[in-house]
């Protein structure tokens, strides 16, 4: 039997400082993928039902395809831990490592050979303590065949995702069948020749067509229970549902809409929505920004301007009224209007006649008005500074757009399509977001709103590699892991924050500061940190004093050379 590759403690280790434990969320993370810790004897009732409800084959082709999914994400993983690796068997051992550090088998190479360029792939392995075998025996008793199919799928799933073609393993040897160990056996499939065993890989059981029928019956069923939105609108969350039935019932009246909402969530696309689905939706929608045009210019830039209206005004210029006659004037932070402009909106609104600055002629506009507001209004009016009549006139019809926070569950589903929009123009291909990022997406507070959050995709796609997985430090590139408890190298559970720390020495190699002047910045700001005490600061490095005070001194010019 062949020794372990020399590297490989070190490379569990690093693996190992990838697995955190977040109880306060109930989060278990491997490194980007959300995890599980089950009993295996409630996960091996569930693998004996499978089988007594769909029928040995069914159930083999499910496991081994769960397995196989499970591989490829070890995959990438494998990838990220180890991308220059010219060693491509020592890469490829972090697959039977993270398996055995997964707690499903121990792995013992027998004979492996494989080269990424040529495609080439033999490999023949060793399992001990298997748990599917285990589990097997508990709830069926002994077998006459190999059971260790999930398992079996992983195999597979790992090294076609490594390998970027299609390997099977087959299972030569298995305890569950009274063997001493299992023995597994992996090639490229068609070097198998054994069409029956591949259809295992191949998503079509039934199983496959009762999950598909099933999902389709609740699409089916919440498309019936409410409506679906494919425009720029998308969202599922009664906060968002809750506006849009106001929207519709506002749609074909010509009633003032007011549109209530932090900066951000998107007002000005409600807005266009409800043109689009009104009356109107041939004609002009012009959307001006109160609080972008200076206070001097919006009486201009609203009714427009006759020529010599004033000295600048060098010629006749229709207002942003006039230019959406027929259709919507989209007023967004209508509560920055001046008085003046307030005044001329009102009677412009009551009377459906404006008249461009330095005319006499009254024009006759037909203009439905839809404003917006992230400041509230009403307290506008009590202060005096907003006419309590221009706002009972545009309010008539208010409608709250929830803050991001408060729809989380639209979050997903808006990622996914700012993920697609941003890809397409520059032809980037991800494989989506990590359990890990969208978590992270989903935890996070929005104070920016959609807004912020079309940012911050955008910048996720072009940071993350062609053909990788959007991750956590693609979107928020500053910010470090959460810091949670994690698998020390022990193997007990702590919270020194490795997987944090592996982050932090990340950033600070990308950045190009040196060890030197690094330790320097360190001991400096501990110590003005700790107000100069060396004791105190000491302890924020998590070092002795004396070993501080010695570093202090040997960083010193001229002092003895650096301890490191
Ligand atoms: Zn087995």
């Amino acid at each position: 039997m062949p020794a372990a590759m020399p590297s490989s403690s070190d490379l569990l280790s690093s693996l190992r400082s990838m697995i955190r434990f977040d109880s306060e969320k109930g989060l278990i993370w491997l490194d980007q993928s959300r995890m599980l810790l089950l009993h295996t004897g409630a996960f091996g009732a569930l693998r004996h039902e499978l089988f007594e409800s769909l029928g040995d084959e069914h159930a083999r082709g499910l496991l081994l395809r769960m397995g196989f999914a499970s591989g490829q994400r070890d995959a990438q993983l494998a990838r990220k831990l180890l991308p220059q690796v010219a060693d491509q068997d020592e890469s490829f051992n972090t697959g039977p490592l993270l398996h055995s550090l997964e707690g499903v088998v121990k792995v013992v190479t027998v004979k492996q050979d494989l080269d990424i360029q040529r495609g080439r792939f033999y490999g023949e392995y060793l399992w001990q303590n298997s748990w599917e075998c285990e589990s097997h025996v508990r709830e069926s008793g002994y077998s006459d065949s190999p059971e260790c199919w999930s398992q079996i799928g992983y195999a597979s799933g790992y090294t076609s995702a490594f390998m970027n073609r299609f390997i099977a393993f087959k299972e030569v040897e298995c305890t569950a069948q009274g063997d001493s160990c299992c023995r597994i056996i992996g090639k490229p499939a068609e070097e198998w020749n054994d069409p029956d065993y591949l259809e295992y890989f191949r998503p079509d059981s039934i199983a496959h067509e009762l999950l598909d029928l099933k999902m389709e019956v609740e699409h089916l069923r919440s498309s019936l229970a409410r409506p679906q939105y494919d425009g720029p609108l998308i969202g599922a969350s009664i906060g968002f549902l809750d506006a849009m039935a106001l929207l519709h019932n506002a749609a074909p009246s010509q009633i003032s809409v007011l549109l209530l909402g932090e900066t951000g969530v998107g007002k000005e696309v409600f807005a266009h929505w409800l043109h689009d689905n009104g009356t109107r939706s041939r004609k002009p929608f012009v959307a001006v920004n109160c609080g972008a045009i200076p206070d001097n210019l919006i009486e201009a830039e609203l009714f427009g301007v006759e020529k010599g209206a004033y000295t600048d005004a060098q010629s006749a210029r229709a207002g942003r009224f006039e230019r959406a006659d027929g259709g919507t004037l989209f007023l967004d932070e209508v509560g920055d209007l001046p008085p003046s402009a307030q005044v001329k909106l009102l009677r412009a609104l009551q009377s459906g006649e404006i008249e461009r600055l330095g005319s006499e002629k009254t024009t006759v506009i037909d203009v439905r008005v839809v404003a917006a507001t992230n400041v509230d209004l009403l307290k506008a009016v009590q202060e005096g500074r907003f006419r309590a009549d221009l706002y009972y006139r545009l309010a008539t019809f208010p409608i709250t757009i929830p803050p991001l926070r408060e729809r989380r569950v639209d979050i997903p589903l808006l990622a996914e399509r700012f993920i697609e929009r941003f890809s397409q123009p520059v032809g980037k291909h991800t494989r989506g977001l990590s359990d890990r990022a969208l978590q992270t997406l989903v935890d996070y507070p929005w104070p920016g709103n959609i807004r912020e959050l079309e940012n911050v995709i955008e910048r996720g796609v072009l940071l993350t590699p062609e053909n990788a997985e959007i991750d956590e430090h693609h979107l928020f590139p500053r910010t470090g892991a959460t810091p949670a408890q994690h698998l020390q190298a022990s193997g007990a559970i702590g919270s020194d924050n490795a997987g944090h720390g592996k982050l932090v020495v990340e950033r600070v190699l990308e950045s190009g500061i040196g060890l030197e002047e690094l330790e320097d910045g360190l001991l400096n700001m501990a110590v003005n940190r700790s107000g100069g005490n060396l004791t105190r600061a000491a302890k924020l490095l998590g070092i002795s004093r004396a070993k501080l005070a010695y570093r202090f001194k040997s960083s010193k010019p001229g002092g003895e050379p650096s301890a490191s």
